[in-house]
Formats: structure tokens, C-alpha cells, sequence
């Protein structure tokens, strides 16, 4: 033997533990190339610091990384491959995330049978909405592409962004709006969504097909008792309930990722120069918003905004005008004048919802 390091892959898979099947097939996938292949006789020949590399590659595959970041980890040195698994991880734990809550919204919505509105409680427990919107250009942009929509059963903000940014986010809450018009059960809710969601991205998609064209979605559709969420990109639902502040969306953005993923932290994230970048939004590419169902209290108030708000007001004087403005249309007017007062950098828009028990004696509708 000229190579004595080298060792025949039966004797290199009994000393990894790995099937010469395996082997043969990672060479294949460019996951574990071989050291020197036979050109006579084609027999593959392994070196023994190989070793480490494919022991790391039946792990990887193990975690269920797919083969394309297995071949970047396996190309990289120790830390940098102990970050990617780790920001991998996160991403998945993130995605299992979204899964169970859609899980639990299942759940939810297959537990409580549906019921028509002549068998609701009494009127004293018949819960409306009190809402107002509001959008405003900001101190800076050239253009509003943000709308804002607020009806007796739909809720939404949608920021657009690209050429045909402004139609777009019209056309994604024109879209919603039929929710409004439409007899509604608990029952049906989820076909509704459904049909909303699909409506609101063909509508985007009439618009341009281009790539750089889109528009963030975040509504809310009231089925009587609940609200359903959903959400795609970094516009936001806040619920203020015994005078806390609660997030109640997830950005989809560039950023919030790393967040996750521990690449980056909250501080650095605010004036990271991608902050406004987007994972998930409206457009041109397939991508599923995430859906919530949420039980109304009397007393609770819902706030959508979009990032105009978020990124120019403190999150704690977004709390505080909630608290102390009592009527929906005047704290939309305060949190926009709060923006443009820190500079308006970017477009906003509010939407206020408040959950109050109907005028007793008013029968329901229908
Ligand atoms: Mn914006």
C-alpha cells in the first residue's frame, strides 16, 4: 500500500459506524466525498481523519438538517458549524412554534360546537366591537402605502412595499372585506379564513407578479365571541387586558429570526441596517400566514398597527395611550401624532378595537 492512512470503505464504515450503503450515498449527495476513488477498479478509499466528518454527517442527518446546510456545516470550522446548528435548531423550534399554535387553534375551533345566534346567552353577555383606523403618510416618505380598515366584524393594517406597494395593501384589505358583509358562525370561520387569505394574495398577485412587490397582512375577523388572527409579515396585534401590553403577532422579518436564533439581540436588532427586511409577506412567493383564535373579554382592546408605529414609538407610550385614551378614534389620532412627533420616519397606521358588552335589550341580528 503507497497510502497505508487510507482505508477501504467496509473498513472505514465499521469504524464509523456507518452502512457502505450510507457511505456510497453520502458521496453521491456531495455530503462526504471519499479521498481517493480507484480509477481502475472505482473502489472508494477513506482517510482516517474522515472519520469525525462522517460521524457529524449521520448526526446532522439525524436532526433532520437538510442535505444542502449539512454540506455548509460540514465545510466549516468547529464554532462557526456549532452557530449554524444552533441558529438551525432555533428555526425549527420557531416553525414548531407556529405549528402548535395553529394546532391549538384547531383544537379550539373543532371543541366549541358552532351555535346560532338565536341560542346566545342573554343580551347582557353579547359582546360588539367599538373601532376606528387610521392612517397617515408620516413626516418623511413620499407616499402612503399603508391601509388601514376597521368594519363592525373585520379588522386590518397591510403595509405594501415595492412599485405598486400602496395598491397592493389596498387590494389585500378590499379583499378581507366581504367578512364584514357576510352572515357569520363560529362554524364557518375557518373556510372563511380560507377563502380571505387566498382572496387577499390573488389580489396582491393581480397587482404585479414581481418579486419586489408585496405587502405585509395583519387582520383580525370578530366571529361574535372571538377573533381570528392573521398574520403574515411585520405589521403587529397588541392586546392591552387589565392594563398590560401584550404582543400578540410574530414579525416575520430578517431579524426577528436572528433574534430568535440568538445570532443577534433585541438592542443590536433596532438599528441593524435589514431591520425592515422580510421573511414572510403577501406577494409573489407562496407563504402561509399564521392563523390565532382569540377569546374576547369585555374590556379588552386590540391594537393593529404597522411597523411606522412600532419602529418610531416606545412600546411603553404605546401602552400608556392605550391605557388613558378611553375613545378608539382619539387614540388612533394620539399613537400617529406619538409617531410623527419622534420624526414619522415611515407610514402609519393604527387600528383600535374595543370588546364591550352590547346596549342591553338590542336583540342579535339574524
Ligand atoms: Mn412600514
Amino acid at each position: 500500500m503507497t497510502e497505508p492512512e487510507t482505508l477501504t470503505i467496509g473498513a472505514f464504515a465499521r469504524a464509523c459506524r456507518l452502512s457502505p450503503k450510507a457511505l456510497r450515498l453520502y458521496d453521491e449527495l456531495d455530503l462526504l466525498r471519499p479521498a481517493r476513488v480507484d480509477p481502475d477498479t472505482g473502489y472508494r478509499y477513506y482517510a482516517a481523519e474522515q472519520l469525525e466528518q462522517a460521524r457529524l454527517v449521520a448526526w446532522l442527518r439525524r436532526l433532520g438538517m437538510p442535505l444542502a446546510r449539512i454540506r455548509q456545516v460540514g465545510a466549516m470550522e468547529p464554532p462557526a458549524a456549532a452557530q449554524e446548528i444552533r441558529a438551525f435548531w432555533a428555526r425549527v423550534e420557531a416553525d414548531t412554534a407556529a405549528r402548535r399554535d395553529l394546532a391549538a387553534f384547531l383544537v379550539d375551533h373543532l371543541s366549541t360546537p358552532p351555535r346560532k345566534d338565536t341560542e346566545l346567552m342573554t343580551s347582557s353577555d353579547l359582546l360588539e366591537l367599538r373601532y376606528a383606523a387610521r392612517t397617515d403618510i408620516g413626516l418623511v416618505r413620499a407616499a402612503n402605502q399603508d391601509t388601514a380598515y376597521a368594519g363592525s366584524r373585520v379588522l386590518a393594517v397591510a403595509d405594501g412595499f415595492g412599485p405598486e406597494g400602496a395598491p397592493a395593501s389596498a387590494a389585500a384589505v378590499e379583499a378581507l372585506k366581504f367578512l364584514d358583509a357576510e352572515p357569520l358562525t363560529a362554524g364557518s370561520v375557518l373556510n372563511l379564513l380560507e377563502d380571505a387569505v387566498q382572496g387577499a394574495t390573488q389580489a396582491v398577485r393581480d397587482i404585479a407578479e414581481a418579486n419586489d412587490v408585496g405587502t405585509t397582512l395583519t387582520a383580525m375577523v370578530w366571529t361574535g365571541s372571538r377573533l381570528a388572527l392573521v398574520h403574515i409579515g411585520d405589521s403587529r396585534a397588541y392586546l392591552l387586558r387589565d392594563g398590560e401590553l401584550f404582543l400578540i403577532t410574530h414579525d416575520h422579518t430578517l431579524v426577528q429570526s436572528m433574534i430568535d436564533e440568538g445570532r443577534l439581540t433585541p438592542e443590536e436588532a433596532a438599528t441593524h441596517p435589514q431591520r425592515t427586511l422580510l421573511r414572510k409577506a403577501l406577494g409573489s412567493a407562496p407563504a402561509s400566514p399564521d392563523l390565532r383564535l382569540h377569546d374576547a373579554r369585555s374590556g379588552d382592546r386590540y391594537l393593529l398597527c404597522s411597523d411606522g408605529l412600532t419602529r418610531a414609538v416606545p412600546e411603553d407610550t404605546v401602552r400608556r395611550l392605550l391605557a388613558t385614551t378611553p375613545d378608539p378614534d382619539a387614540t388612533t389620532a394620539a399613537l400617529i401624532e406619538a409617531a410623527n412627533a419622534n420624526g414619522g420616519p415611515d407610514n402609519v397606521s393604527c387600528v383600535v378595537a374595543d370588546v364591550v358588552r352590547t346596549d342591553g335589550g338590542r336583540m342579535p341580528v339574524r
